[in-house]
């Protein structure tokens, strides 16, 4: 969706405030607000049977549309089972006019929106796209050492935008715990830099503030050559891939690396247990210090992951693979016609 830098912070705000955080909406950001939704809504044309709206940033558009003939239906990626009810309450009676509303989990459906058409469906990956396509080793080795990665020693890896939610703080607290315990580990943290997401710059700047210069901790986005190929790499040949969200709508990095047959400790946010369960995929983990006792485990005795490997893929391949999400999705709107 097109905007300027204001829109953007103040969809961020949106976005952190349905997830609970106590950002504020001034009458300036609704106006604003609704005027980009408004002019989005005009482009869009109105030839269409279905119309998708995925969260909350053009969330408005069905509203400032108008339905036509078309069914229309909002697909929410974000943990809103606490939200600021604030915001909330300003944006419900834009949800309440779609034919549906789609969750992940039924326990993100907000209170005051569970009288609408409510249809819970996880997300999906596809294994024939690039990131998550079967790569050779030998080629995902060499695109991780091109970074300047050494495989060679224990390579711990968080791939997620820089989010607080995601905690790439306490991955650096975790990965300096864990050097204690396997010296030479090094840790990289892959960050897609979204044109939409202002914060995600000044977290940049706190991660290598944090990463005080240390050569095996590599930073690495979009800017320094990091796409889907890359992350496919990395999910692969990474000895343990952390995921220490704090707040997590599904987690998609999740079923992407265990589908890659690697080790993920994780934390219990949202989404992320149903793609772990106990023995599958990995270790859930409550704080820091769990995080690292798990991951030290994983690392010093790396036949740990066997089990977790052979059960995490059978479990992403029954559920979270994009052929059950198609069917889901096409059960959805064949109910609505
Ligand atoms: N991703 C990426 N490059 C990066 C970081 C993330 O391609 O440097 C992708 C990641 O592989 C996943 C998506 O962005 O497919 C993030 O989805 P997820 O559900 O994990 O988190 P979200 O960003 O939606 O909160």
């Amino acid at each position: 969706m097109p905007g300027s830098p204001e829109f953007f912070r103040v969809t961020k705000g949106i976005h952190n405030a349905l997830q609970g955080s106590r950002d504020e909406l001034t009458e300036d950001a609704k106006r604003l607000y609704l005027a980009q939704n408004a002019m989005a809504a005009e482009k869009l044309g109105r030839d269409y049977d279905f119309v998708v709206v995925h969260d909350p940033q053009p969330a408005a558009m069905r509203s400032l549309h108008g339905a036509n003939d078309a069914r229309w239906v909002w697909r929410c990626h974000i943990d809103t089972s606490e939200p600021n009810e604030k915001v909330l309450r300003f944006l419900s009676p834009y949800f309440s006019e779609y034919d549906a509303l789609v969750f992940t989990m039924d326990q993100f459906v907000p209170a005051g929106l569970r009288e609408g058409n409510i249809a819970i469906i996880p997300p999906g990956i596809d294994p024939l796209s690039p990131k998550n396509m079967t790569v050779p080793v030998d080629l995902c080795r060499q695109i991780v050492e091109w970074t300047g990665v050494r495989l060679d020693r224990a390579l711990i890896t968080q791939v997620s935008r820089f989010d607080s939610w995601k905690d790439p703080l306490g991955v650096i607290d975790v990965y300096r715990r864990v050097r204690d315990d396997v010296p030479g580990c090094q840790l990289a943290l892959l960050g897609q830099m979204a044109l939409d997401d202002p914060e995600g710059w000044a977290m940049y700047h706190e991660i290598l503030a944090a990463a005080g210069g240390d050569p095996d901790i590599h930073v690495l986005t979009n800017f320094t050559g990091i796409g889907n190929i890359e992350v496919n790499a990395f999910q692969c040949c990474s000895s343990v891939v952390l995921q220490k969200s704090i707040r997590e709508g599904f987690g998609l990095v999740v079923s992407e690396t265990i589908w890659k047959g690697t080790p993920v400790v994780a934390g219990r946010a949202g989404g992320i247990p149903m793609q772990m369960p106990k023995g599958v995929g990995g270790y859930l983990i409550e704080d820091i210090d769990e995080c690292v006792q798990r991951t030290v485990a994983l690392l010093r005795d790396p036949r740990l992951a066997t089990e977790l490997r052979t059960a995490g893929r059978s479990h992403v391949r029954e559920h979270f693979l994009i052929t059950r999400l198609l069917a889901d999705e096409l059960r959805l709107l064949a109910s609505l016609q």
